[in-house]
């Protein structure tokens, strides 16, 4: 299955602020950003962020550029499939944009994450690849997998055996979930309520910048 090798918290650098990819870490000062906030790689202390970065005079391109790799590596999806995605959210009807982000919510590792069930979207993807969720009463093993309206999460009966699970209520009493989604601890489930609104979504995404950037290739 496809995914992104590089270090984690060498993308965070990348992007210059935190995208909360390793959970409890980020929110302590073991935190790379909190330790050494600028690019990583040889140059990386005065060579500015990406292309066109680090001049003061931006292009749009770059601009452009960022706002697609920030989401990318937020939600953990290489370019083809986040390409494929923004043609999906194109076909929609609606905002592309909003629909873009939409899909990328409804990723079966997010919705994981979203209810708490996980402390990072990369632990997410871990417990899922692992076999622990059923949806809709069947066994998945593919984080990419887009849930619906409707659609059910339960921890797999044998999983639930496990230690992890036993303590979910640790893990998911730090995080509520958002009210697009409904959960229950005590059955470790969860379900889609409803597509989430663009105020229920990060806020520091771009997604007009994201639409430009694929609206002009
Ligand atoms: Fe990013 Fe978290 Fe690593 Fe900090 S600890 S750099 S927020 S992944």
């Amino acid at each position: 299955m496809a995914k992104s090798l590089s270090p984690v918290c060498k993308l965070c650098r990348r992007e210059g602020e935190k995208l909360y990819l390793k959970g409890e870490r980020c929110f302590t000062p073991k935190c790379a950003i909190e330790k050494r906030n600028f690019a990583p790689g040889q140059h990386g202390r005065t060579a500015g962020r990406g292309k066109g970065m680090g001049t003061g005079r931006e292009s749009d391109f770059a601009r452009q550029l960022r706002a697609k790799q920030k989401a990318r590596r937020i939600y953990g999806v290489l370019e083809r499939q986040f390409r494929r995605y923004y043609e999906t959210a194109r076909g929609r009807h609606g905002l592309t944009g909003l629909n873009l982000l939409q899909i990328l919510e409804s990723r079966l590792d997010n919705v994981v994450y979203r209810l708490g069930f996980a402390s990072s979207r990369p632990q997410a993807r871990l417990l899922v690849t692992h076999g622990h969720f059923t949806v809709n009463g069947r066994r998945t093993d593919v984080p990419s997998m887009l849930l619906g309206q409707g659609d059910v999460l339960t921890v797999r009966e044998g999983s639930s055996k496990l230690t992890y699970f036993k303590d979910l209520n640790v893990v998911a009493e730090k995080h509520n979930a958002p009210a697009w989604l409904s959960r229950d601890v005590r059955t470790m489930s969860g379900a889609v309520a409803r597509m989430p609104e663009r105020a229920e979504i990060d806020g520091t995404l771009d997604e007009q910048l994201i639409v430009e950037y694929y609206s002009r290739r």
